[in-house]
C-alpha cells in the first residue's frame, strides 16, 4: 500500500502526530514497538505554563497552553470520555521570598488570570510561607489517551505493533519502502531511542530519568500540591507523588533513593506516617542539551523528520509543534528557529552520512 507517511513511535508525540494528520485526511501508519517504560506511560500529565521553581511564564507557555487547551478538548469531545481536565494547582511556598516574589507576579497583568495567591487553608498540609495558585493548569490522563489512540488507529487498520528497524528502511525515487508498504516521508517520534538509530543520533538528546510512587493516603488534598514535588489526586484516596529528575542515572529500574527523596520531600509538607507507598514506576524524558524541542527535517535525508526532545513539557508542547512542522512541510512556513534541529546539523558524524549513503544505495 502506499501511504504518504509513516510515524515511528506512539507516545505523547506520535499520538499527536497522528491525531494530526487524522483531521487533515493525510493517509499514514504508525509503528509502535511496545516498550513498557517509556516516559509517555509514565507520564502523570500536568499542563500548565509556568516555570514554577523562578515563578515566571515558560518558553512560549501561553502559546503552548492556549493551543494545547483547544487540542484536547477536542479529543475529549471525539473520545466520549474525559481524559483532560482542568485543576487547580496549589504551590506551596518554601520561603518569605518566594512568597513574596509571586504577589509581585499577581498585580503584573501578564499573569492575571494564572497565578493567585490563595488564602484559604489546606487541611492536613503545613505551610507556614501560605501558598499560590497556578489557574491555568489541567492534566491530561495520558495512558488513557495513549490507549484512546491507540484503539482509534486499530479501528482503521493504521497501526502495527513492531519495532521499526532502521537498517530494514529502504529509499528509491524519492519514496520510503518499509515492510511492503511504500511512504512518502517518515517521522520519528521515538524518544530517547533515537540515540540507537542511525538516523538523529547525532542529535544532542540527554535521557533524564524520572521516578515516581503510587500511594493511597485519607489526609492528601483533592488539589494538585507542588512542593519542588508534586502531588496529583487519581481515584479516592490514591495519588501520584513525582517526580525525581537524574540525569546520572541510565539504569533501567526503581530506586530506593527515589522512593526516600520523594517521602523526604513530601513529609516536609504532610504527615506521612498513613501514607501507604503501593507502587513505584520510572521512565526518561527525553531532553536536550540546550532544553528546546528538536523539530524538523534531516539535513542529508529528504523528507524524514523528527519530533523529540521535549523534556518534562511534551503535554504542553506537542500539539502547537506537531502543528509547526506539519506548517513548515505543507505550507513552506519556516520552524521556530529555537527548535528546528538546523541548529546541530554541524553534529551529523560518519555514522550518520554512512546511513544516509546505504539508505540511497539500498535498492541497487
Ligand atoms: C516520571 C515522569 C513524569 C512526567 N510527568 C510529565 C508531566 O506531568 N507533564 C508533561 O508534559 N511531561 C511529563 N513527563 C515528560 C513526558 O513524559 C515526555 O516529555 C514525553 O513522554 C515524551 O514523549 P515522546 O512521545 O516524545 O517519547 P516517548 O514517551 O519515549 O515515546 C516514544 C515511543 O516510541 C516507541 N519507539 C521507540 N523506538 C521505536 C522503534 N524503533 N520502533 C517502534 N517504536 C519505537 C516507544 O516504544 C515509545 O512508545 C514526565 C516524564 C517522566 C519520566
Amino acid at each position: 500500500m502506499n501511504y504518504e507517511f509513516l510515524i515511528v513511535g506512539q507516545g505523547i508525540t506520535g499520538s499527536i502526530v497522528a491525531l494530526q494528520l487524522k483531521k487533515s485526511l493525510k493517509e499514514f501508519k504508525l509503528i509502535e514497538g511496545g516498550n513498557p517504560n517509556t516516559s509517555s506511560k509514565v507520564a502523570a500529565g500536568i499542563v500548565h505554563p509556568i516555570s514554577l521553581k523562578r515563578c515566571n511564564l515558560s518558553w512560549r507557555g501561553r502559546e503552548f497552553y492556549d493551543f494545547s487547551d483547544t487540542f484536547y478538548k477536542e479529543v475529549n469531545f471525539e473520545s466520549s470520555i474525559e481524559l483532560y481536565k482542568h485543576y487547580k494547582l496549589l504551590r506551596i511556598f518554601a520561603s518569605f521570598e518566594e512568597q513574596n516574589n509571586w504577589i509581585g507576579k499577581t498585580n503584573n497583568e501578564i499573569y492575571k488570570n494564572i497565578l493567585s495567591l490563595n488564602n484559604k487553608e489546606i487541611e492536613n498540609v503545613k505551610n507556614m510561607f501560605g501558598s499560590g495558585v497556578v489557574e491555568l493548569c489541567s492534566r491530561l490522563s495520558v495512558s488513557e489517551f495513549l490507549d484512546f489512540v491507540s484503539s482509534l488507529l486499530l479501528k482503521g487498520n493504521l497501526l502495527k505493533k513492531d519495532l521499526f528497524k532502521a537498517n530494514e528502511l529502504k529509499l528509491e525515487n524519492n519514496r520510503f519502502h518499509y515492510n511492503g508498504d511504500i511512504y512518502s516521508k517518515v517521522i520519528m517520534c521515538d524518544g530517547v531511542n533515537a540515540l540507537k538509530n542511525p538516523m538523529f543520533n547525532y542529535l544532542p538528546i540527554i535521557p533524564n530519568k524520572g521516578e515516581l510512587l503510587t500511594v493511597s493516603s485519607n489526609i492528601l488534598p483533592s488539589q494538585i500540591i507542588n512542593c519542588g514535588i508534586f502531588s496529583l489526586p487519581e481515584t479516592k484516596n490514591i495519588f501520584t507523588i513525582g517526580s525525581t529528575y537524574s540525569n546520572e542515572d541510565q539504569k533501567n529500574n526503581v530506586t530506593v533513593n527515589a522512593k526516600e527523596y520523594l517521602m523526604r520531600k513530601l513529609n516536609k509538607i504532610i504527615e506521612i506516617d498513613g501514607i501507604e507507598i503501593m507502587d513505584q514506576q520510572f521512565g526518561f524524558r527525553p531532553t536536550s542539551l540546550d532544553r528546546k524541542p528538536l523539530v524538523g527535517e534531516h539535513p542529508i535525508i529528504k523528507n524524514l523528520y523528527t519530533v523529540n526532545g521535549m523534556g518534562s513539557k511534551a503535554i504542553l508542547m506537542a500539539p502547537l509543534l506537531v502543528k509547526e512542522l506539519l506548517d513548515s512541510i505543507y505550507k513552506n512556513k519556516p520552524l521556530n528557529s529555537m527548535v528546528n534541529i538546523k541548529r546541530f546539523s554541524k553534529k551529523i558524524n560518519a555514522e550518520n552520512l554512512d546511513y544516509a549513503k546505504s539508505l540511497e544505495k539500498s535498492f541497487l
